[in-house]
């Protein structure tokens, strides 16, 4: 139903068509959803029932997909125009197959652009209150690279990270206009103290260094003969990146 014909029938229309004109009106003229409550509670008022839940996806083989309850839509339909947000509520609740065969075409026509298939996560900063733990590294790497490295590296963007779970740390070469970065991990250094920490800065200054020299990145001989060299051995107590 178009804005045009709805205005004309609000204008002309009786008690209790008019109020329901009324809230379909409201419903487009509503801003887009922008999240998945959003969403979820804009499904509903086109008729959406039986779902509880909706998470946004950035999976390109998921449109669409319901299960338990849940619902599972592709982030790009946040966007969508309010004949696509309809397509997929007939393709959930219709009975009848040709209208759900209908409603799923209108849904894999609608273009799920590449951009919207991979958006990157935002590059992690140092919190505030580990700038004061990232500096001190930051000596610790001027302090090596003097005493072990014979001042061969340059100088490189410490970053202590909350994010990293698993890992102790990494050394990241510049890539896509960003210049290169050795990472430590808070949960490491909390976990395991600081001299474990310096141990792991050692070990990402020697892939700094084979990034530097134009060595492949990795943990085959020449990085083992240089960490024996600016004396971490090759016991790896732990698994560093
Ligand atoms: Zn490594």
């Amino acid at each position: 139903m178009g804005l045009r014909s709805l205005i004309g029938r609000l204008r002309g229309g009786r008690g209790a068509t008019r109020s329901r004109d009324a809230q379909q009106l409201a419903l487009e003229l509503a801003p887009p959803p922008r999240t998945a409550a959003e969403l979820l509670a804009h499904l509903q008022r086109m008729g959406l029932r039986g779902i509880r839940t909706l998470s946004l996806t950035r999976n390109r083989s998921v449109m669409v997909s319901a299960s338990d309850g849940g619902l599972r839509v592709h982030r790009a339909f946040l966007a969508a125009p309010a004949p696509v947000h309809r397509a997929i509520v007939r393709f959930l609740m219709s009975s009848r197959r040709a209208e759900r065969l209908a409603a799923r075409r209108a849904l894999v026509a609608f273009p799920v652009g590449d951009d919207e298939r991979r958006a990157p996560r935002a590059p992690e900063r140092t919190h505030p209150d580990d700038e004061k733990i990232a500096a001190t590294l930051a000596e610790w790497h001027a302090r090596y690279n003097s005493e072990r490295f014979g001042g061969a590296l340059t100088p490189v963007a410490i970053r202590v990270s909350r994010r990293m779970r698993a890992r102790l740390g990494h050394y990241a070469p510049a890539q896509a206009g960003r210049p290169a970065e050795i990472a430590i991990s808070r949960r490491h250094l909390r976990r395991h103290g600081f001299a474990e920490g310096l141990e792991t800065l050692l070990h990402e200054m020697v892939h700094q260094w084979q990034d530097e020299q134009g060595h492949p990145l990795g943990h085959d001989r020449h990085f083992r003969e240089k960490s024996r060299t600016v004396g971490i051995g090759g016991r790896a107590k732990r698994v560093v990146d």
